[in-house]
């Protein structure tokens, strides 16, 4: 049985602050993201703007579920057919084509905030183009039915739904998840599922929502080399979009927007 903790306006107001400095940073590097930049160097600006802001990174340091090395970045930066989790490098640069996602978090004044993006690098080809697309409109399809009275599958539902109907598939094996003091809680948001079952949602619950698809099979698998690295089976291309979002009396409300689903 999954345990839900509402949090408070108070609380949400600094969620909603947490947030805004990811999603700044997010709103920054789609302006300096090209072809030659090192996945070190977004991992380096993700740091400072996190620590500038009064931040820790949420990721550097988290531990290995079986043992293996922490995570040692501040950033996931997950290229072309990798679908989450990858470490940043000085000697990966990006590349005219590549498409790139890079997942934050941060612990701020005791909150957790977490949120991520897919940019493209330079001219992108047109099904990158809509891959991208798609994936951030489930973003959007999902958010929106983080409502009071909705149930926690409704969200994976209507994710599953626009991502299937436009020919791409659904990552399985990482889902969204509850969020506040704790990077994680209850509940895991998959992002597909039977509308109606589970947990309902009501005023107070924060959820981080983050659809992973890909343009071919949904099977992934993590690096034996480095232990974190999540890539899809058949090298197809993947990206992945995450945003936190509060169930509020007046609808859901994306935190660190201030226009909310407008992004
Ligand atoms: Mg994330
Ligand atoms: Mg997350």
């Amino acid at each position: 049985m999954s345990r839900l903790v509402l949090k408070s306006p108070a609380e949400i107001e600094i969620m909603h602050e947490a947030n805004s400095i990811l999603r700044n940073t997010l709103a920054e590097l789609r302006g300096l993201i090209r072809p030659g930049m090192t996945t070190m160097e977004i991992d380096q600006l993700a740091e400072k703007r996190i620590r500038d802001a009064g931040g820790v990174p949420a990721f550097k340091g988290y531990p290995h579920r079986n043992d293996g090395h922490d995570f040692p970045g501040t950033a996931c930066v997950s290229l072309n057919e990798e679908v989450v989790h990858g470490i940043p490098s000085d000697g990966v640069a990006l590349k005219d084509g590549d498409i790139i996602s890079v997942d934050m978090g941060i612990r701020y004044k005791g909150y957790y905030g977490d949120s991520a993006e897919t940019y493209p690098v330079g001219t992108i080809s047109d099904e990158a183009q809509r891959l991208l697309r798609v994936t951030r409109n489930s973003l959007v399809a999902g958010v929106e039915q983080a409502r009071e009275g909705n149930r926690v599958s409704d969200i994976g539902h209507a994710v599953q739904q626009h991502v299937e109907s436009n020919g791409f598939a659904v990552v399985r094996e990482f889902v969204g998840h509850g969020i506040g003091a704790n990077l994680h809680e209850d509940p895991q948001v998959p992002n597909f599922g039977e509308p109606g079952r589970r947990e309902r949602l009501a005023p107070g619950i924060v959820l981080a929502i983050e659809p992973m698809v890909t343009a071919g099979s949904p099977e992934v698998a993590v690096s034996a080399s480095d232990g974190w690295t999540a890539r899809t089976r058949d090298g197809s291309l993947s990206a992945h979009y995450e945003c936190c979002v509060a169930v509020t009396d007046d609808g859901p409300r994306v935190l660190g927007e201030t226009d909310g689903l407008h992004w």
